[in-house]
């Protein structure tokens, strides 16, 4: 390869610690007369490097939520909450917070079809001028389970079987069918919204309840929406298998084209707000993510619009090593006691130092725009930012004092004895799922392709499997319950 140094423009090559180097082409090798290489010398640097990095380019995957596609943009206040709200970011209509967002399914490993059945997990942080705040929501507005004891058997049952390694339908419903809580959430993935055809035109829930907190002390309970300004885009189930073997990154692509050709998707953000009073007095716990609240009982009210107007540069860096969690959040927004919510602010993080190690914070896709200032984290693996000098690397200290913000409003008063604990399941779990089915009804065609969906994933099961399931959906609608048998048994 002739030298490149003429260029002005080209950048050198060079090792990884700076040194020009002649040609990344070539080895040191013992070379015979007439051009023929042979025997690699261990002095060959570059050589090493080269073969040593390769080996160690891919990180853990996730657990969940392996593929995804990612996008920057930027989250804007449309409408005044701060009746609501002190976060700084939300208190003035027109600011505008840059944004990151990776949209992912939850099943599939990386590399897998981003077409098939699943929830879409909608990740997305916001770096404010008071820290990161991460909206970590899914593209259905409940969840399968309540009690986060059961988040792992929940998604090894959506995985693959230990034996076979196949994805497993008997494994599938068993778990559902003697965990039926999960009910109004199987309605919402086995609809054909479970089958995005775009990620563009799907739907985000914060699922969770949080809080909304106002520096005076008060606060309401809130729920976070985001509606897609695209239209809804769904796949027929054959279409999306189908689409699965003819391009896996159908939904990657589709975004990224978007994008790129400045086609910017965006999306429109609601809350509902509850006050302490009415949670108290309200028909569901609102702590259980097995149930929305209903838009009769609590509107919709619009604060915002996220768009999406940015492709990343570089997937991995940005996208793969981005690290996001339900404990990111900035003052004027707070955790509620959904006990799903307080095991996801441990899981999150644990997950992140686990793939990216300690300092996944300081990684540019994670790192706040906003100073920050936590002398009290130190050291690690992979520390690169200076790791605050000679600063006290202990609290109290007088030789460098900091400032501080006084500590978080405290809103609930707790009473109660510590026991075992695991949720019950009664008819009333079963009242949304039916809600759900009648929503179906309005809309031509929404219930004859559920029953189709489900009976279709549910036909490999044993036959005492399909039986339980069947008889699970009798508690949601017996006529339902009668097409899926029939739809099962065709
Ligand atoms: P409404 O009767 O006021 O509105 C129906 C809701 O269902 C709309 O939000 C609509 O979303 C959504 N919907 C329509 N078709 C589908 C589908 N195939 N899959 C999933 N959602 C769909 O709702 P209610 O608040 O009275 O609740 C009734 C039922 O609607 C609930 O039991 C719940 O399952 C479902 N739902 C409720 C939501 C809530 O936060 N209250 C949110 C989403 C669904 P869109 O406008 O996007 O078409």
């Amino acid at each position: 390869m002739a030298s490149q140094l003429e260029s002005t423009t080209a950048p050198v090559y060079t090792l990884a610690e700076g040194q020009p180097q002649a040609n990344p082409g070539a080895s040191y090798s013992l070379n015979k007369s007439g051009g023929r290489g042979g025997l690699i010398l261990l002095q060959d640097t570059q050589l090493i490097e080269t073969l040593a990095h390769f080996a160690r380019e891919r990180i853990p995957e996730r657990v969940v939520h392996a593929q995804a596609a990612g996008a920057r943009g930027f989250f804007e206040v449309t409408h005044d909450i701060s009746d609501l709200t002190s976060a700084a970011f939300l208190s003035k209509v027109g600011t505008k917070t840059p944004a990151l967002a990776r949209i992912s399914t939850v099943g599939g490993e990386r590399g897998s079809s981003d077409t098939v059945r699943d929830v879409r997990g909608w990740a997305i942080k916001l770096f404010t001028t008071e820290g990161n705040q991460d909206w970590v929501f899914n593209h259905i507005p409940v969840f399968f389970v309540r009690d986060p004891i059961k988040f792992p058997s929940l998604n090894r049952s959506h995985k693959r079987h230990p034996q076979t390694n196949l994805p497993d339908s008997t494994m599938f419903w068993d778990f559902h069918n003697n965990n039926q809580e999960g009910i109004h959430a199987l309605m919402h993935l086995f609809s054909d919204r479970g089958t995005p055809s775009s990620l563009r035109g799907t739907n985000a829930f914060s699922g969770h309840t949080y809080k909304f907190t106002k520096e005076d002390g008060s606060f309401v309970y809130v729920k976070i929406i985001l509606k897609t300004d695209q239209g809804i885009k769904t796949f027929s189930s054959e279409k999306a298998t189908k689409m699965s073997g003819v391009n896996p990154n159908h939904n990657l692509q589709d975004l990224l084209e978007a994008i790129s050709k400045g086609d910017f998707p965006s999306w429109t953000v609601y809350v509902q707000a509850m006050t302490a009073e009415q949670a108290e007095k309200y028909r569901w716990n609102i702590f259980d993510m097995t149930k929305v609240w209903p838009h009769a009982d609590f509107p919709l009210r619009q604060f915002g619009k996220l768009t999406l107007d940015k492709i990343p540069q570089n997937y991995f860096a940005e996208i793969e090593q981005a690290a996001f969690s339900p404990s990111n959040m900035v003052p004027g927004i707070e955790p509620s006691a959904d006990p799903m919510l307080q095991a996801r602010m441990f899981s999150y993080p644990d997950a992140a130092r686990y793939r990216l190690g300690a300092n996944y914070q300081q990684l540019p896709t994670n790192a706040a725009l906003s100073p920050v200032y936590s002398p009290f984290q130190r050291d690690g693996f992979a520390n690169f930012k200076g790791n605050y000098g000679p600063d006290p690397n202990y609290v109290g200290s007088t030789l460098r004092t900091l400032r501080y913000k006084g500590g978080q409003t405290s809103h609930d008063e707790w009473v109660g004895k510590i026991a075992d604990y695991s949720s019950e399941i009664v008819d009333d779990d079963f009242a949304q799922a039916t809600a759900l089915w009648e929503v179906f009804g309005k809309h031509p065609g929404q219930q004859k392709a559920f029953v189709s969906n489900v009976a279709e994933n549910l036909k490999p099961a044993l036959p005492e499997v399909q039986k339980e399931t069947i008889k699970m959906f009798t508690r949601v609608s017996v006529d339902l319950a009668r097409l899926l048998e029939e739809a099962v048994k065709a």
